[in-house]
């Protein structure tokens, strides 16, 4: 696959839609994305708002934004609000439908009266224990158990004094009465009720029984007249029972789940228990941390969302599983900041430059291009004078061949500055270089020798009476496998050097007006953002992705194979 090509808009889910649409099952689309509020976004979910969002917008329907929130336990206010932001940064409009399952609690609760009252649903006393070995295997069948054939009218009372709150959690629970011989074993007597004597963030006390996930998520889909409920693989074997509850219910319409692959990203984790853990353990610094695969952590990070959309686009719907490299998301950060990333000048281990035959006590101001990609962005002035910063990196007293940088007696060229050689190397009492000591051409004004002199390398550099200080955040891959817990626990796998904070930087006087969500590439270093800690006065910038293409690379090696 050529990711560069921009495609169509197809897939095997679209196709069904369209198929649906034409054959007039449906007056539009209305689909929804339903996260369950016990964590924070990540970039697998992204997946799922794209595509849900995406074919509402694309055939004109609507997408609601559900929260699935029946499990009180593990669910909080915090995680409803994030959520809602991130899908927002993310670029997606849920308008007035926003919905939560809790809303449907009442709902719910008639509709498994209703199965009860039909013979289609019993309150089994048997501990969990029991009820999961009863259920037998995937060779051998389940058995039924001795509750199964209590009568309508004891399985009503006993449910509403469930509700009631008269039984402990766990001593009873409600199960769906299908087939305990079925090849599918979700379809053998499922629990659809339990009770959880615990308070809910929206229906606080009002209940202490809850509906599971298959009981609720379906008819909440019928009540909003979702036509399309797409979801990841992992239902696909859940799909005979959302159809089966569809059909023993009066419920108003019969919404159609497709399921597709989940996204899987290299040298990370996508699943909010996990991430909750370095959470909690204290492996990060809270779900925003710039290193984690969050939306919130993204977003920290500098990432702009059209590069999380340009990544899911790039990355299509499949129907089986696999795992995207790590690498593609950061060819999809650098072709979406190529374009909108203003270039500025920053030195981030700096050393100090002295020219020698620059008048002392004078400056002056050079003029700099914003971005080569585009010409619109302009130019901007920056101040130039005798001590100047350069990377330390760029420099070395004995290079070796292929080092064409700055050493001593050569000549180089200071972006949209001069031609600087190097005369005098100035080191501390430890032997250190703390300084070089250097001459200028001024008749190399803007970078270019009027006698048509060339020289190998083009530093950029910092004015040391204008620079600006500011601690930089150099992050790393989170996990330095690329399937973090394949052997043992995923926490062991994880990346020591991960972060490496660098303060004492020196920037461009321009770039202390950036602000937190606006993305800047610093001259040959790669791609930078103000961090949310960041102010005026102590700027804090993030990496985003560095300027080498290892996707790129990926993709050659994989064409000459
Ligand atoms: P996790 O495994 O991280 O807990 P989840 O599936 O339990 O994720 P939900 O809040 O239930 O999280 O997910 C909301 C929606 O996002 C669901 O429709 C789910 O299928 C989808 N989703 C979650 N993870 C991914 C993923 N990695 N790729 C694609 N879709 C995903
Ligand atoms: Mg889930």
């Amino acid at each position: 696959m050529n990711n560069d090509t921009p495609k169509e808009s197809s897939d095997f889910i679209r196709d069904i839609i369209r198929d649906d649409l034409a054959a007039g099952k449906h007056d539009g689309t209305i689909t929804r994305f339903p996260p369950e509020p016990n964590g924070y976004l990540h970039m697998g979910h992204s997946k799922s708002i794209c595509l849900n969002f995406g074919i509402a917008a694309e055939t004109g329907g609507r997408c609601h934004l559900r929260f699935d929130d029946t499990n009180p336990m593990k669910e909080e206010m915090e995680y409803i609000e994030s959520i809602q932001r991130d899908v927002r940064w993310l670029g997606f409009d849920w308008g007035d439908d926003l919905y939560f399952t809790s809303d449907y609690f009442e709902q719910l609760y008639g509709w498994a009266e209703e199965l009860i009252t039909a013979g289609n649903a019993y309150v089994d006393d048997l501990s969990a224990e029991e009820i999961r070995a009863y259920r037998g295997t995937l060779t051998e069948p389940g058995r039924p158990s001795p509750y199964r054939d209590r009568p309508a009218e004891e399985n009503l009372d006993l449910f509403r004094r469930m509700r009631a709150g008269e039984f402990p959690d766990g001593e009873r629970v409600l199960r769906a009465k299908i087939d305990m011989a079925s090849g599918n074993i979700n379809l053998r007597d499922p629990v659809i009720y339990r009770i959880l004597h615990a308070d809910h963030p929206r229906t606080g006390d009002a209940w202490c029984i809850y509906p599971t996930y298959d009981f609720a998520h379906g008819q909440s889909d019928a009540i909003e007249h979702i036509t399309h409920s797409l979801c990841t693989l992992e239902f696909e074997d859940h799909r005979p029972l959302y159809d089966w509850l569809v059909e023993h219910l009066s419920v108003p319409s019969a919404p159609r789940q497709i399921e597709f692959a989940r996204l899987n990203l290299s040298s990370t984790v996508l699943s909010k228990r996990k991430l909750l853990r370095l959470v909690k353990e204290g492996y990060v610094n809270g779900w925003d941390d710039p290193r984690m695969p969050t939306l919130s952590g993204i977003r920290r990070r500098g990432v702009p969302p059209a590069a999380i959309r340009n990544l899911i686009d790039k990355v299509g719907l499949a129907k089986r599983d696999s795992v995207v490299d790590y690498a593609l998301f950061e060819y999809c950060i650098r072709e979406i900041l190529n374009f909108d990333a203003q270039r500025r000048m920053a030195v981030l281990d700096p050393l100090k430059v002295v020219i020698t035959n620059y008048p002392e006590g004078e400056s002056e101001e050079l003029e700099a291009v914003n971005s080569p990609e585009d010409p619109d962005a302009g130019t901007r002035m920056v101040p130039f004078g005798r001590e100047l910063y350069i990377e330390r990196g760029d420099f070395m007293e004995d290079p070796p061949k292929k080092f064409f940088r700055l050493a001593p007696g050569r000549e180089v060229r200071l972006r949209y500055a001069y031609f600087i050689t190097c005369n005098e190397v100035v080191k501390n009492d430890a032997g250190e270089v703390v300084e070089l000591r250097c001459t200028y051409d001024p008749a190399t004004k803007g970078g270019d020798a009027p006698d048509g002199r060339k020289v190998k390398a083009t530093l950029h550099w910092v004015s040391a009476a204008d620079a600006v200080d500011a601690e930089v955040r150099l992050y790393d891959h989170l996990f330095e496998v690329e399937n973090p817990g394949a052997d043992g626990d995923f926490v062991d796998d994880l990346n020591p050097n991960s972060l490496e904070s660098r303060s004492g930087c020196k920037l461009e006087p321009s770039l202390a007006a950036f602000a937190p969500g606006e993305q800047v590439q610093f001259e040959r270093l790669g791609y930078f953002a103000p961090d949310t800690d960041s102010t005026a006065d102590a700027p804090i910038f993030n990496r985003i992705v560095t300027l080498r293409d290892t996707w790129a690379r990926i993709r050659k090696q994989q064409a000459q194979r």
